[in-house]
């Protein structure tokens, strides 16, 4: 997408919405906005910025960082909250692709990369080991930078599982997004279930390992819902928890139901760190890989 395209995505979300007071922003100013648009195409690459339509899309190329979607454009599963293309049979695996993902880090110079994926449930192994590739050619392309994978539930396979968890990413996210009541509305295919021992087998498999989750508001879930997705997250073994406004991306998709204020958003996040859970990050305009390298670094402080 050209530079000029995301500005109109972006303007074209807050617009569609009629968003409140406090989901308006500045555009950001400077050139590093169109310097990381370009990386990603001269790399053939995608980002979940772009294909979802994120409203950060442009803070965040602004500030040189992206969402790496890697195995392609098209998800097998349709989900009523995001707006990535739908295809049953998408394209083979690009063998290349964890080289170009390697370079582009490089020369982006990320002190931290958020690795994401479609859903791709017409692979064996629902493409574990193409992500576990992704992250070798980084760590040997750009040594310090630390790995965050956000992935699907692999249908539950654990053995897709560890072979990522093999590959020691700094942090392992899987959102559950919403609710459990909401779930079957939201999400196509995923369970709520499902999600949790995702996150269970994850921190069971090693202890030590950061485990991230997200939940989007305002699709018409209660407090009390909201509080005990909490409490579910941090039985599962979560460390973190991102919260965020949903915002219909396109008019196919799900329609918002509520505007949360952001003194709610401060509300559960004193909620969850009370609760237990190490870092929390709540906000209108949080994403699960909003600010990701201050997340990781927070969470670690908070740690100790
Ligand atoms: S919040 Fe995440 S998905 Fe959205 S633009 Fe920023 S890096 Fe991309």
């Amino acid at each position: 997408m050209k530079a000029e395209e995301l500005f109109e995505s972006s303007l074209k979300i807050v617009q569609q919405n009629r968003l409140p007071s406090w989901l308006h922003r500045k555009l950001p100013k400077g050139n590093a906005l169109f310097q990381t648009g370009e990386t990603i195409k001269q790399h053939k690459l995608h980002t979940v910025c772009e294909e979802a339509k994120c409203p950060n899309l442009l803070e965040c190329y602004s500030k040189k960082t992206a969402t790496f979607l890697v195995m392609g454009k098209e998800c097998t599963r349709a989900c009523g909250f995001c707006d990535i293309d739908f295809s049953k049979a998408p394209k083979a695996l690009d063998a290349n692709e964890p080289y170009e993902v390697a370079e582009s880090v490089k020369k982006l110079g990320l002190k931290h990369v958020v690795i994401t994926m479609v859903a791709r449930d017409d692979l064996q192994d629902g493409g574990a080991r193409h992500l576990a590739h992704v992250i070798t050619a980084i760590r040997k392309e750009c040594v310090g930078t630390t790995i965050e994978v956000l992935t699907s539930d692999f249908d539950g396979n654990q053995e897709a599982l560890t072979l990522i968890l093999k590959e020691k990413p700094e942090i392992f996210n899987h959102n559950i997004e919403t609710v459990r009541s909401l779930t079957h509305r939201v999400r196509f295919k995923a369970t709520y279930e499902r999600s949790l021992a995702t996150l269970s087998y994850v921190k069971k498999e090693n202890p030590e390992q950061l485990v991230k989750s997200g939940i989007m508001l305002g699709l018409g879930e209660s407090k009390e819902e909201v509080i005990t997705t909490l409490k579910d997250l941090l039985a599962a073994g979560c460390d973190i928890v991102t919260m965020g406004q949903y915002l219909q991306a396109s008019k196919k998709k799900l329609a918002v139901k509520e505007y949360i204020h952001p003194d709610m958003f401060k509300e559960y996040e004193l909620i969850g760190l009370d609760l237990g859970i190490k870092y929390m990050y709540t906000g209108p305009f949080v994403r699960s890989s909003y600010n990701a390298n201050l997340v990781l670094n927070n969470t670690i402080i908070n740690s100790h």
